[in-house]
């Protein structure tokens, strides 16, 4: 018999990205919208899409989709890159930005596709930590930019798992080290619109920063797959030469256009999630938990005792999975719950009751 072939041997040692899913009746472990998007935008794109020339390529350069997005944001389609979901946004950067013999630089705990997509394209990965309340350490980070001189430095903002959104000026602090040393900031925004700040005000034709986002979350599109990111026209047009030609299908690109015709009864939903999950935190407080602040739409907390595998699996009995982080970096017996509908809340807060109380 013949040998396998192996994969380079970077793959080889990896354990890929898991996010398990299980058959339950409140599902509150990967931050979709608990509801979908409405129905006028569901109808418009079926329309649409009745029109697609299926026998031809979609736009190359998706610029009807670009166009608005950079509208939203008040840039031009120059400034914007889409791709299929956030995920991709970031693999493109790190396709076109890292590779051998460069640095990309997070700081943990923090959302853990950084550090793989950055290992996939044979970037190297510099840690760095955050303080103990889990809000940047500018110390900490200056520390690590001025050694490794990462080409790619890693922020998210609010922050996936943690819920942490960082202060502006921690943010510009970061981007003028990073500025300094040569090297590309790139703030993860997916979930930004459930926060009160964001980095694009920082935007500048030179500034060396990348904001990334997605429709996934607040757009209640996690089955469309599309995200974008927002630069200076120069990073955009290297992204360009890197990803696939026509990666982005033309439903895809029909969606994300459509969907930006929805944005008021959007923000009207961003708005009410974020209601709900202050009443969330609220009734969590009640508990034996320690509970962080969150700008996103999930909440990170921890039973008193520190038994989060345990508690995850006794709401799992109970039909409920949210995501167990407890022997994340840092996160040691932590739990994170998606904010799901009244009902579904509900459900997760008189079952955790009934399992610490
Ligand atoms: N960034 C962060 C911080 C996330 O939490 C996620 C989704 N879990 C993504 C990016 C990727 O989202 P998508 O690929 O669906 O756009």
């Amino acid at each position: 018999m013949t040998a396998r072939p192996t994969p380079r041997d970077a793959i080889s040692s990896m354990e890929g990205y898991h996010s398990p899913q299980l058959d339950v009746e409140v599902r509150l472990n990967t931050n979709e919208s608990p509801v979908p998007p409405p129905p006028g935008f569901r109808e418009a794109v079926a329309e649409a899409v009745r029109d697609v020339a299926w026998n031809r390529y979609p736009d190359r350069h998706a610029r009807e989709l670009r166009r608005r997005i950079g509208a939203l944001h008040g840039v031009g389609p120059e400034q914007v890159f889409a791709a299929n979901g956030s995920n991709e946004v970031l693999q493109t950067l790190l396709l076109t930005y890292g590779g051998p013999g460069r640095r990309a630089a997070l700081f943990e705990p923090t959302y853990a596709l950084h550090g793989h997509l950055a290992r996939l394209t044979g970037t190297t990965v510099v840690e760095g930590a955050r303080a103990g309340d889990f809000t940047l350490d500018l110390t900490e980070v200056e520390r690590v930019v001025r050694a490794e001189t990462p080409v790619v430095t890693f922020l998210c903002s609010p922050n996936n798992p943690t819920g942490v959104v960082d202060d502006p000026p921690d943010v510009k602090a970061v981007l003028d080290l990073v500025g300094d040393v040569g090297g590309l900031l790139c703030v993860d925004e997916a979930y930004g619109q459930f926060a009160p700040e964001s980095a694009m005000t920082l935007m500048g034709p030179e500034v060396p920063l990348v904001v990334a986002r997605t429709y996934s979350k607040t757009w209640a599109m996690a089955a469309a797959r599309l995200g974008y990111l927002v630069a200076p026209a120069w990073v955009v047009e290297e992204l360009e030469k890197v990803v696939l030609p026509y990666h982005l299908d033309a439903t895809t690109q029909i969606a994300g256009a459509l969907a930006l015709d929805h944005a008021d009864a959007m923000n009207t939903r961003v708005a009410s999630l974020v209601d709900e999950r202050e009443r969330l935190v609220a009734t969590l407080r009640t508990l034996p938990v320690d509970v962080w602040p969150s700008g996103a739409n999930f909440v990170l907390f921890r039973p008193r005792d520190h038994r989060g595998a345990t508690v995850w699996r006794e709401l799992v009995d109970r039909s409920i999975l949210v995501r167990d982080c407890s022997s994340w970096p840092s996160l040691d017996g932590c739990l994170r719950v998606t904010i799901g509908t009244r009902d579904e809340d509900d459900r997760f807060l008189d079952a955790l009751r009934e399992i610490l109380t």
